[in-house]
């Protein structure tokens, strides 16, 4: 069952510890929104900020934050899943650029309403830094860099920094150099849902626990809570449901789960912060190919994540899933190896949890006007400030009011639906293996594993 229990995560220790009811009689709205993660949340937010009378109801299958919202590595980044090219193929070099702007305004944006609404979520935007610990990842910094300089965007977006300079922001063995930009904030995003269900409901939203949608028809949404069966009925109806999207009949094939994990240590020692620095708590990642994340907590842990889980068969999500001990094995020493003053430091927590996939790797935003549908997401591992922006439009287009961000490249996007099984399961994991097959090459070779990432290329770009 996907929704049968929490994961232990770090968050989960000081936030999310809500008890909404559930849905026990029909209710009439004007927007149902169903998830109470960030998309969810965000959308009734700028809902009611453009029309605050609206009656909006937010419904989850558990409490708000139980899915990737409430486990994620706390990266709000301007990074999307597509990339530039990838966009201005689907649309215009000029609508690129404005999608990479308004994702860069959308990272002061979150920290203005968390400054606004007094949000204690430990936000520090201190920017993230990319390191390269082999000539292979510092040959694919470069070419990122070249890549933002195509279309217009200089240092101030995103600058090249040497091995010295890396290291003196965060010192990882062996770093050669780095990428560092400044549009990325770290924070505790457990503290961030609770934040916002706090605003939400302070404005009226009516938000239902432990109630899982069954069937989403035009205009109404079929839930289940206990026993009951339950009927909403509302001019608009949003799914934001993300990684747990393939659980549903009607759209099984439109979002595939894929996990990824984290650790995170016990609080680290000064001794240790002097040897890796890491003052101004910048995100972390380095050039792998296989994605690797992390975080200097508030508490100063490290919150290290990655992916590396295969895709299970029939995009099924269960809370057992939530556990992969190889995964966390592999990260945990992925963490020594770059961070070798953490060799014994205890690992306090470890959890998972599912990412959202479309077919196209691109993130979109729809509202079919006639029957009031409405969907958001598809951000794969970078929906913590994409689901702000994402929301933010869909808001938007229910309110039909016309603004830059109804135009951006998402705006209406309808990805294709997954391939059925066991073509997907094949696929999938085929492509799974590919980042860890390049990093061994390059790791031999020292030169990036142009033909391998190119396959990759061709499927998730
Ligand atoms: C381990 C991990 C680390 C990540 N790290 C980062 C990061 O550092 N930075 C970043 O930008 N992104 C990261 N991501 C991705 C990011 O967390 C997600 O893209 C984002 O949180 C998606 O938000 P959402 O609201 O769309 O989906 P979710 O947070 O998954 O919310 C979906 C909600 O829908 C509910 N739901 C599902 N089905 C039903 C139903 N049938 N009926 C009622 N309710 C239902 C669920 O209970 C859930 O609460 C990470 C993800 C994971 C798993």
């Amino acid at each position: 069952m996907p929704f049968a229990s929490w994961p232990s995560s770090l968050w989960r220790d000081n936030s999310l510890s809500h008890a909404f009811c559930s849905a026990t009689a029909d209710i009439e709205c004007d927007v149902c929104i169903v998830g109470a993660g960030f998309s969810g949340l965000w959308t009734a937010a700028h809902l009611l900020s453009l029309d605050p009378e609206k009656k909006i109801v937010v419904i989850d299958a558990a409490q708000p934050g139980f899915g990737a919202s409430g486990r994620n590595g706390g990266w709000c980044s301007a990074f999307l899943p597509m990339s530039l090219d990838a966009i201005a193929a689907r649309s215009s070099r000029e609508s690129a650029i404005l999608m990479q702007r308004a994702m860069n305004d959308t990272i002061s944006e979150i920290g203005q309403f968390i400054s606004d609404h007094k949000v204690e979520c430990s936000w520090v935007a201190g920017g993230t830094l990319h390191s390269a610990t082999n000539p292979a990842h510092l040959s694919r910094l470069r070419a990122d860099v070249d890549r933002y300089r195509t279309y217009g965007f200089g240092d101030e977006h995103i600058a090249l920094l040497s091995g010295t300079a890396a290291a003196q922001r965060i010192n990882a063995s062996n770093t050669i150099g780095a990428t560092y930009s400044p549009h990325c904030a770290a924070l505790h995003p457990g503290q961030l849902i609770d934040g916002l269900v706090k605003h939400c409901v302070a404005n009226g939203v009516m938000i239902y626990g432990d109630t899982r949608v069954v069937d989403i028809a035009p205009h109404c949404v079929t839930a289940k809570a206990s026993d009951s069966r339950v009927q909403i009925k509302a001019n608009q109806i949003v799914r934001a449901t993300e990684g747990y999207t393939s659980a549903m009949v009607q759209s099984h094939r439109d979002l595939v789960p894929v996990y990824s994990y984290m650790i995170a240590t016990e609080p680290l020692p000064q001794s240790v912060w002097d040897s890796i620095g890491w003052q101004q708590r910048e995100t972390f990642a380095d050039a792998r190919n296989m994605v690797i994340y992390a975080q200097r907590t508030a508490d100063n842990r490290i919150a290290f994540g990655g992916r590396g889980a295969p895709y299970r068969f029939g995009s099924a999500v269960n809370s057992k899933f939530d556990d992969d001990s190889a995964v966390h094995r592999k990260i945990t020493s992925t963490m020594h190896a770059l961070f070798p003053d953490t060799q014994d430091a205890l690992i306090t927590h470890h959890w998972g949890g599912p990412l959202g996939i479309a077919r196209d790797w691109f993130a979109g935003v729809t509202l079919d006007e006639t029957t009031g549908l409405a969907t958001l997401g598809g951000y794969v591992g970078d929906g913590v400030a994409a689901s702000y922006l994402a929301a933010k439009t869909l808001a938007h287009l229910v309110t039909g009011t016309s603004e830059s961000v109804t135009r951006l490249p998402w705006a209406q996007h309808v990805s294709p639906k997954w391939e059925p099984e066991p073509l997907r399961w094949l696929g999938i994991n085929a492509l799974l293996k590919v980042p860890a097959l390049a990093d061994a090459r390059e790791a031999r070779t020292k030169k990036p594993s142009s033909w391998l990432l190119g396959i990759l290329g061709k499927f998730t770009k």
